[in-house]
């Protein structure tokens, strides 16, 4: 999409371990008209899916994506929670991720009252490096025993393995900017095919 890379290409930064900061747009600040785009590119890639009953991602930089989308879908958006989460009681869906950026494993958790065998859910999320947190959020749908329409990305990171993994398990896969190549001055992207 290219909105979204022009704008990766102006406001990007790359930091040390191979991190993207796009904290003007969309990690901290968000640019809301382009989140609303970012929502409208998904549900051209995914609408035709007539039987998607939510969105599922993580929270909290997939929340304003996943939002921006459900409103052309027009279903509910379920966020998983990080960390233990003492007021949710004990009917949860769990699994362990291991964060990219932070180097440790946490969790995360949807309260089971939110997900089950009845839903088609699309995954969203911010990045896709590794596929830690898509696996996560798949596990989280699998114990729902709920189907999983697909996953949208914003931001792939085509020179690490999760999108490849995740193709390779048959999923539908779209991601809205592949980085095929970063570097402190350069920033390459290549076409979703
Ligand atoms: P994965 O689990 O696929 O290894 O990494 C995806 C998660 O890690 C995303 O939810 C995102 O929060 C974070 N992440 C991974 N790579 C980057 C990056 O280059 N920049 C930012 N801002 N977050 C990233």
């Amino acid at each position: 999409m290219k909105l979204l890379e022009d704008r990766i290409l102006s406001d990007g930064t790359v930091l040390p371990g191979h991190v993207l900061k796009i904290d003007n747009f969309l990690n901290h600040q968000i640019d809301v008209q382009l989140v609303d785009a970012l929502g409208e590119e998904f549900y051209r890639l995914f609408g035709e899916d007539k039987g998607i009953t939510k969105i599922l991602t993580v929270e909290s930089s997939g929340i304003a994506i996943a939002y921006a989308a459900a409103r052309h879908f027009n279903v509910p958006v379920v966020f998983a929670k990080k960390g233990a989460h003492t007021n949710m009681g004990s009917d949860l869906y769990a699994a362990e991720v291991y964060s990219y950026t932070k180097n440790k494993p946490y969790n995360i958790c949807v309260s089971k009252r939110f997900l089950s065998s009845a839903d088609h859910v699309l995954v969203i999320d911010d990045f896709l490096a590794n596929g830690a947190a898509s696996k996560g959020l798949l596990e989280i749908l699998e114990q729902a025993g709920a189907s999983v329409a697909g996953i949208g990305i914003a931001v792939e990171k085509g020179f690490q393995p999760g999108g490849r993994e995740l193709r390779e398990k048959g999923i539908k896969v779209k991601s809205l900017a592949i980085v095929d190549s970063m570097t402190d001055d350069s920033i390459c992207f290549r076409n979703d095919d």
